[in-house]
C-alpha cells in the first residue's frame, strides 16, 4: 500500500452532539475570562505552587487549592511546536489551516503551563522564553476560544 493511501481527506462539517462539564474550578476560570478578561488560577496553601488552568488539588502535596489568584495576562513560551499536518479541527468540524503554532504558555505568576495556539510570524520565529500575550475574542462566550491565540510581544 502506498503511503498516500493512508491519507483520508474529507470536507464538510463534523457534528459533535455532546457537552461536558468543566467543573467548579473550570467554571470560575471561564467566568473570569468571559466577564473580566482576567486569567485566574489557584495557589496551593502549603507549597505555593500556582496552577493555571486551576486544579482543585495540588499534585505536589495533595492539598486542596483554595486561594484564587490573578496571573498574566502576559507570559512566556515554555515549549511549542509548529503543526504542519492538516486535520479536521474537532472544535470547529473544519480543516484547520496549517502551519500554525501551538504553545505551552507560563503566565506571569503561574507555575504550570497553559496550552493554546500561538501566532506564527516570518519575522520573529517562535522560541522558548519568548514573551507572549493573549488575543481575546471579540465576543466572549466562556470557552477556551475566548482566547483566540497568543502573540509575541
Ligand atoms: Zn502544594
Amino acid at each position: 500500500m502506498a503511503r498516500e493511501d493512508h491519507l483520508v481527506i474529507s470536507s464538510g462539517k463534523a457534528v459533535q452532539p455532546f457537552h461536558y462539564a468543566v467543573g467548579l474550578y473550570g467554571s470560575k476560570f471561564f467566568h473570569e475570562l468571559k466577564e473580566h478578561r482576567r486569567i485566574v488560577g489557584v495557589k496551593c496553601g502549603k507549597c505555593g505552587k500556582v496552577y493555571v488552568p486551576p486544579r482543585r488539588v495540588c499534585n505536589a502535596c495533595f492539598e486542596e487549592n483554595k486561594e484564587w489568584v490573578e496571573v498574566g495576562p502576559q507570559g512566556e513560551i515554555g515549549s511549542f511546536t509548529i503543526v504542519r499536518y492538516a486535520f479536521i479541527d474537532p472544535e470547529t468540524g473544519v480543516q484547520r489551516p496549517v502551519p500554525y503554532g501551538y504553545g505551552f504558555i507560563r503566565f506571569d505568576g503561574a507555575d504550570t503551563l497553559f496550552q493554546h495556539f500561538v501566532e506564527l510570524s516570518d519575522e520573529r520565529p517562535l522560541k522558548i522564553g519568548a514573551r507572549v500575550e493573549p488575543v481575546f475574542a471579540d465576543e466572549m462566550k466562556a470557552t477556551i476560544r475566548d482566547i483566540r491565540y497568543f502573540r509575541m510581544l
